[in-house]
Parts: structure tokens; sequence; C-alpha cells
């Protein structure tokens, strides 16, 4: 079978993990694969890409992503362009008839009915399901709620959480390629400060100086000037935290914070009456790459800590248990040491003390995992290998041979 792969989105932090992926797993040996722009349409193929494509079939110059026509001579669209793309394309395509596979990572789509949330190593059986169902819409769910649910994956498999309480330490990268450029910018602005401080000073004259910096009008001028208009939603990250991620939705919660339930109970196939409750505040720190999660899980059964770590160790391949001690979660459970590893850290499993007594109910644990990674690209890529078996099996799943032609 020779499938069309279409790619948009692939010069930006997912894309570029995913085309990394996609390399190192020889993805795209199975595929004509096309690769799209919004910025660089008709020119070729950045050398960088072609090394990596190698024997793989591929057509050398940049399609444009705004191109119906284009994208519907694909058998499958990866797409990690963002939502205001997905918004604009995706239901124009579909409006034209086109039948191909749409994967996506924005979160425009995520909580659609004909849409499914990919994370296979939890919800195989419910994408298979759904594809049997002729569901066509494959989405990525948000990057903190995949951490979260690949971590405690094991418990959610055995039915054990009644409800999960965290808080978030999300990377800048989870912002996107400009974010990364307004997290460096700041932090240079700030130690550009430091170096010309008077030699001399004390450690705490020098927080004060540079705590008056970060509070005056001109951190802010340099912090709007370092943010690219697009990056905006980051903020002044740079030597400091920001307890608000993605919009406002008006009830004194942030969008990040409503997706996590949302999108949980989703993969897991939970209807909204039986939903199980999961509540946080979704913070971002000036880490690069990875987030974190710092969770109290309130369990149905009473477990040691012990049955806990076992359970959620044989959930899936890619768990990583690193042992509760200071200088084991020190040296090993940070986001520096997960960045760019498919390991999901699992760590400081323990007890609650909370009402003074030890509950065997209450199980705290701090989660990380690469956000780039299993929080966005690689969902998105072991969608295709699932793809090409359900094609094998049900070719009629692809009636679009003949898209081009119906969509101008
Ligand atoms: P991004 O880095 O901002 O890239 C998106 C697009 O921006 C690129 O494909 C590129 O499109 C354009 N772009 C403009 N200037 C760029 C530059 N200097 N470097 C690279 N690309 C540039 O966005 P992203 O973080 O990959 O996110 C893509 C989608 O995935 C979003 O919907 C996001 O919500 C979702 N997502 C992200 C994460 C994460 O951890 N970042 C996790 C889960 C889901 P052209 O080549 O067409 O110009």
């Amino acid at each position: 079978m020779n499938l069309r792969l279409g790619i948009v989105g692939w010069r930006g932090m997912v894309g570029s993990v995913l085309v990394q992926r996609m390399q190192a797993e020889k993805d795209f040996l199975q595929f004509s694969s096309s690769f799209f722009s919004t910025s660089q349409a008709g020119e070729a193929l950045p050398e960088s890409l072609t090394k990596m494509l190698g024997a793989a079939s591929f057509a050398p110059t940049l399609k444009d992503a705004c191109n119906l026509s284009a994208l519907g001579e694909m058998d499958i669209i990866l797409c990690t362009q963002g939502g205001i793309y997905t918004s604009e394309i995706q239901p124009k395509l579909r409006k034209a008839g086109w039948q191909g596979f749409w994967v996506d990572a924005a979160s425009t789509l995520r909580l659609e009915s004909f849409s499914t949330l990919t994370m296979d190593p939890v919800n195989l059986a419910l994408i298979e399901a759904d594809l049997l169902l002729g569901k066509k819409d494959f989405i990525g769910a948000n990057c903190t709620t995949a951490i979260l649910v690949m971590g405690l994956s094991g418990l959610f498999k055995k039915s054990l959480v009644h409800w999960v309480s965290f808080a978030s330490y999300q990377s800048v990268s989870g912002s996107g390629a400009k974010a990364i450029e307004s997290l460096l910018q700041q932090t240079k602005a700030v130690s550009d400060v430091a170096s010309a401080l008077p030699a001399g000073y004390s450690a705490l004259q020098s927080t004060q100086s540079l705590s008056h910096f970060l509070q005056n009008k001109e951190q802010k001028r340099i912090s709007d000037e370092a943010l690219h208009p697009s990056a905006l939603s980051v903020g002044p990250i740079g030597f400091n935290v920001l307890p608000w991620i993605d919009s406002d939705i008006g009830n004194g919660w942030s969008r990040e914070e409503l997706k996590t339930q949302q999108e949980t109970n989703k993969i897991l196939g939970i209807k909204k009456d039986k939903a199980i409750p999961i509540e946080g505040t979704c913070v971002r720190v000036p880490t690069l790459r990875c987030h974190a999660l710092s969770c109290l899980v309130y369990l149905k059964e009473n477990l040691s800590a012990g049955q806990c770590q076992a359970i959620l160790q044989a959930a899936h391949p890619w768990i990583n248990i690193v042992e509760n001690t200071k200088e084991t979660t020190l040296a090993e459970l940070t986001p520096a040491m997960f960045s760019g590893s498919l390991q999901i850290g699992i760590g400081r499993i323990r007890k609650s003390r909370l009402g003074g007594k030890l509950d065997e109910k209450y199980l705290n644990l701090f989660i990380i995992g690469d956000q780039l990674l299993w929080g966005a690209a690689e969902p998105l890529r072991r969608m295709l290998p699932i793809l090409i078996k359900h094609l094998s099996t049900s070719p009629a799943a692809l009636t679009n041979k003949n898209n081009a032609k119906n969509i101008a």
C-alpha cells in the first residue's frame, strides 16, 4: 500500500521532535511524504530534512499548507501547526469530502464527539474500536494531561482512582519555539543586570537589586520586547514562576486546568456522569523541556506505597520509578534528567499524613515526562503503525483516492 503522508508544522517545537522520532523509528520508509508550510511554500526542503528522509520517498519542495487541493491528496495528515490552523483547515477539508486520517497535536478538536484522543499505551482498545466505527480524527492530548495519564496509568487501569489533586511545573517549550527564544532573551536581560552589579555585593544585595529589576517597568519593557507577539501567553518567565497557563475561562480557572479532567476521562473512555475528578493549578516554570506534576491521589482502596509502586510500574514499559530518597531524587527526578527521554519518571511515592495520621487511601507522588515526546509528538507518531495495520485489514477505510478532484 503506497500511503501518502502530509506533514504540517514540522518546523515547530512538536513537529521537529516528531520528525526526529519518525526518522529514528524508520517511519518515513512506509510512506510517500509531503511537507507543508504556511510560510515557505515552494521552497526546497531544507537539507536537514532531506538528510533525515534518506532513502524514503518524498516531494522535494514544500507545499502550501493552505492549499486544500494539495492537502486533499494525502491519505494521512500529521498536523502540529497549531490550533488556529486546525480551526481554519480541517473543517474545510472535511466539508469538501476528504476521507483521510487527520492526526493532530492542537487542542481544537480534542473534545469533539467525532474525535478520539490518542494515547495507545493507555487506550489502544478505544482507538481500535473507534477506527472500526469509521472515526478519522485522532488527536493528541494536552501535554500535562498526557504526562499525568501515562504516569498514573496503572492506577487508572485498575479503576483505583477516586480523585486526583495536582500542581504542575510546566516547561517553556510547552508554549512553542518562540517562547524558548523569549526565555533565553529574558534570562540574558537579567544576567546582564547581574553582571553589572558592583563587585562585593552580598547575595542578599544582589537578590534585592535583581528583584527590583524584575519588578520595575524597565524589566516589563525588556520582557515585552523579548516576547514575540505570538508567544505572549508565556509572560515574564525569566527567573520567575507563572501560575496561569492558557486563557482565562472566566470563573477563576485557566483553560489548561480544565483540560486535565476533561481529556483524562475522554482518553480513558469514561462518560461525563462517571468522570474521575482531577483538579490542579497549572504553573509555568523556567525549565526548557519536560513537564512535572506533584500529585495527591485519593485511592478507592487501602494500598501501601509499595503496592501502589508495583501497580504503577507494571502499567507499561516506559515507567521509570525513582527511589524516594533525597540523594536519588535530586540526582534523577528532574526535568533536566528526563529531557529527550521516553521514560516517565515517578518518584516521591509515599502515603499522605493529612489529618495527622497515615491514611492508606492517600498517595503522594511526583511525575516527570518529556512533554514534547509523550506529551505531544510520540502519541501522534504511534498512530502511523496503528493506521497502517487498520488499513491493511480495512482498505475501504480510505475512500479518498479521488479526493483532490473534489477539493478546489
Ligand atoms: P511552535 O513551535 O510555535 O510551531 C508552530 C509553527 O510556527 C511552526 O510549524 C512554524 O510554521 C511556525 N514558526 C514560526 N516561527 C517559528 C520559529 N522561529 N521556529 C519554529 N517554528 C516557527 O508550536 P508547537 O509548540 O510545536 O505547538 C504546535 C501545536 O502542538 C500547538 O497546537 C500546541 O498547542 C500543540 N502542543 C504543543 C505542545 C508542546 O509541548 N509544545 C504539547 C502538546 C501540544 P511554518 O513553518 O508553517 O511557518
